[in-house]
């Protein structure tokens, strides 16, 4: 595997692949990587030719920069990760090298239908962060395919949104949420929970997993009452939990009413946010 930091290194053998015929899938990721984000990667190694990873902590989209600076940054390891998987190409660029005009610049796309609910009021700024960085890569790499994880519903949700609106040629392959054994969403975050954070934070899985199971007993309101209920546990602090609907992310009040629903959470385990969802139907 090749390792890229500039724009032009990197384009130019892109450049020589397309000129051989071969399809690209890339796989946009933060770094600290674990077997979610190799799922990505197989996904894409066994969809397309090429598979290019990018490792880039982009400052745009934290909107707590002590969270920024906390980040864990494990380039090494994630490199040798990547190739052990048969990724062809990691791209694990500068700030200045993905925003040579300043990170002010960005896209006219207005995504506030999408950024009402869940992570939007809680996290300011931050979708426009994410916005900004895809399309930025996007119009770096130029892959046939793009790779996200269901782990992020409404991020994955408003890149469908960007790739439809500005008529992108990119094809979007959604993945499955690959989690620990006892149900914990696999995330880089995970590493900075306490023992017994840790060991408490299956709590999320069984919370939404007790959702699924009884979502045609209770109504909306009373699942989620119920489900904030059994998240509220020691040093945990649910932030919300909401049953929406899976394209529009507005709240629902009947499922029944919808075809496609899914229920998101985020919840601070110490000082640790983890997120996760369920697609209810
Ligand atoms: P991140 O490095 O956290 O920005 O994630 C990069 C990509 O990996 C995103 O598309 C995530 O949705 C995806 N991802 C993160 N965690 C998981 C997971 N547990 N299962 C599947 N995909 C994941």
């Amino acid at each position: 595997m090749k390792v890229y930091k500039t724009v032009r290194g990197l384009q130019r053998q892109l450049d020589k692949e397309r000129k051989n015929g071969k399809s690209i899938g890339f796989v946009p990721t933060m770094g600290a990587l674990h077997a979610g984000h190799m799922s990505l990667i197989k996904k894409s190694t066994s969809q397309t030719d090429i598979t290019v990873a990018s490792v880039f902590v982009n400052p745009t989209q934290f909107n707590d920069k002590g969270d920024l600076k906390k980040y864990p940054r494990t380039l090494e390891k994630d490199a040798k990760m990547l190739a052990d998987h048969g990724c062809a190409y990691l791209f694990a660029p500068s700030p200045k090298q993905v925003y040579p005009k300043g990170d002010q610049e960005t896209i006219q796309l207005d995504i506030s239908q999408l950024t009402q609910y869940m992570e939007g009021p809680n996290r300011p700024g931050h979708f426009e962060g994410v916005v900004q960085v895809v399309h930025r890569l996007l119009e770096i790499v130029v892959p046939d395919n793009l790779y996200m994880g269901q782990k992020d519903f409404q991020q994955f949700s408003i890149i469908a949104y960007m790739l439809k609106k500005l008529k992108l040629k990119t094809k979007l392959v959604v993945c499955d949420i690959m989690r620990e054994e006892d149900g914990l969403a696999m995330s880089s975050r995970n590493v900075r929970l306490t023992k017994a954070n840790r060991a408490k934070s299956p709590i999320l899985f069984q919370t939404l997993s007790f959702v699924k199971k009884n979502q045609n007993k209770y109504k909306v309101k009373t699942l989620e009452k119920k489900a904030l209920e059994m998240l509220d546990i020691r040093s945990f602090r649910p932030e919300y939990f909401s049953i929406v609907d899976g394209k529009t992310l507005a709240p629902v009040s009947d499922i029944s009413k919808h075809k496609f629903v899914v229920a998101c959470t985020a919840v601070w385990a110490g000082e640790v946010r983890l997120i996760d969802n369920m697609i209810l139907k």
